[in-house]
């Protein structure tokens, strides 16, 4: 099976981030379900699909198109990965930004086999050249290919297996709708609950061969950003500290003493997430304030505000999103103890 993984965008360091760095990708992927019983959580999401593969295993067809889409690390790829397995079939794995050319994709689309899954993570960036020769390899599974230029230009039309695109995109809203059209399944994913992220962490713990109390396991999950990934990682910092400190048990005093060494506090906020919600209260006196001129006073890019922050501060009901721009709301000046004159909150859209 080839999980041949493409390079990160970006490259983080911060314990919460939700983004896998590359030493950490490995562990991922030792504690990543791979099936649906192992999957916890999200079960309208795994029904929905077992329904789907069964009847496409009994028609003996290929799968539909399935898009992905919702905050990193709630189980994207994890889900992808669990649909080639129950599918009996090989699974490829690349994202957006690295199909750079249309010759990129017919590469990749070549070497597929019948049923295969073709899993393209941050779909939304794909290049529009090659989104355009994704369209007919998706609906009909033919690729048109252009030969020679100039007045030599031919076309030659390859016909491709019937594969399983498994896209998945933390920015559905940025899927070109011709794109969208062609998903047969779309499916979005949310965060976990604490009690779902707890088993989580029971999981992880027994894999990973650490035991944890019960009410450690909770502790990590409360303060996991609703996030699998967040979970996975804090586990294996708290157990740092407590095999560092020589306990065979993470216990829960352990865990709430590394949480604040993490800079992790007991809403799950991380430096980054205090850093946006503080600036937005004491630099722009509440808000309302445009994305980029907060990204350019916190030195963030705007994306990764939008895409891997704001999403957990605005669930929690601690930002909201404006016309007008961001604004801190009345939980998140009582969670920093910080008193503000409006009298009310701005409308939201
Ligand atoms: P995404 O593709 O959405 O960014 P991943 O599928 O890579 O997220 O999930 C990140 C990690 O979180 C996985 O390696 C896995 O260990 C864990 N994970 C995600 N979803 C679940 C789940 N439902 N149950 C258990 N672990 C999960």
């Amino acid at each position: 099976m080839d999980t041949s993984l493409t390079d990160p965008l970006h490259s983080y360091d911060r314990p919460t981030d939700p983004e896998p760095r590359n030493g950490e990708r490995e562990l991922d992927s030792t504690l990543r379900p791979s099936h649906f019983s192992e999957f916890i959580g999200q079960s309208k999401i795994k029904e929905n699909l077992h329904v789907f593969i069964r009847a496409a295993l009994e028609r003996g067809e290929s799968l539909d198109h399935v898009l992905f889409y919702g905050p990193p690390g709630l189980g994207k790829t994890t889900l992808a990965h669990i649909i080639s397995r129950e599918m009996g079939v090989n699974i490829r794995i690349t994202s957006g930004p690295t199909l750079e050319r249309p010759g990129d994709l017919a590469g990749l689309l070549t070497n597929l086999h019948d049923h295969d899954v073709l899993f393209i993570d941050e779909i939304h960036r794909l290049n529009r050249v090659v989104e355009e020769y994704l369209y007919p390899a998706m609906e009909d599974f033919k690729l048109d290919i252009i030969l020679d230029k100039g007045a030599n230009a031919r076309t030659i039309q390859l016909k491709l297996p019937h594969f399983t695109l498994v896209g998945a995109t933390t920015r559905a809203g940025l899927l070109t709708s011709p794109l969208r059209a062609r998903f047969g399944v779309s499916l979005r994913l949310d965060y976990y609950s604490p009690e779902e992220l707890h088993e989580v962490v029971l999981r992880s713990a027994r894999i990973l061969g650490y035991p944890v109390d019960a009410e450690a396991a909770l502790e990590i999950a409360r303060r996991s950003r609703g996030t699998p990934r967040v979970a996975n990682r804090l586990l294996r910092r708290v157990r740092d500290f407590a095999q560092i400190e020589g306990l065979n048990t993470i216990s829960c005093e352990s865990t709430r003493h590394s949480l604040q060494r993490l800079d992790v506090d007991d809403q799950g906020l991380d430096d980054m997430d205090k850093r946006i919600l503080l600036t937005v209260i004491e630099k722009f006196s509440g808000g309302p304030v445009g994305l980029n001129t907060l990204a350019v006073a916190i030195g963030e890019e705007s994306d990764t505000i939008e895409e891997i922050y704001e999403p957990y501060l605005i669930q929690i009901g601690f930002l909201n999103r404006t016309p007008r721009g961001r604004v801190a709301t009345d939980a998140a000046y009582r969670h920093f103890q910080r008193t503000h004159g409006r009298s009310s909150q701005p409308e939201l859209f």
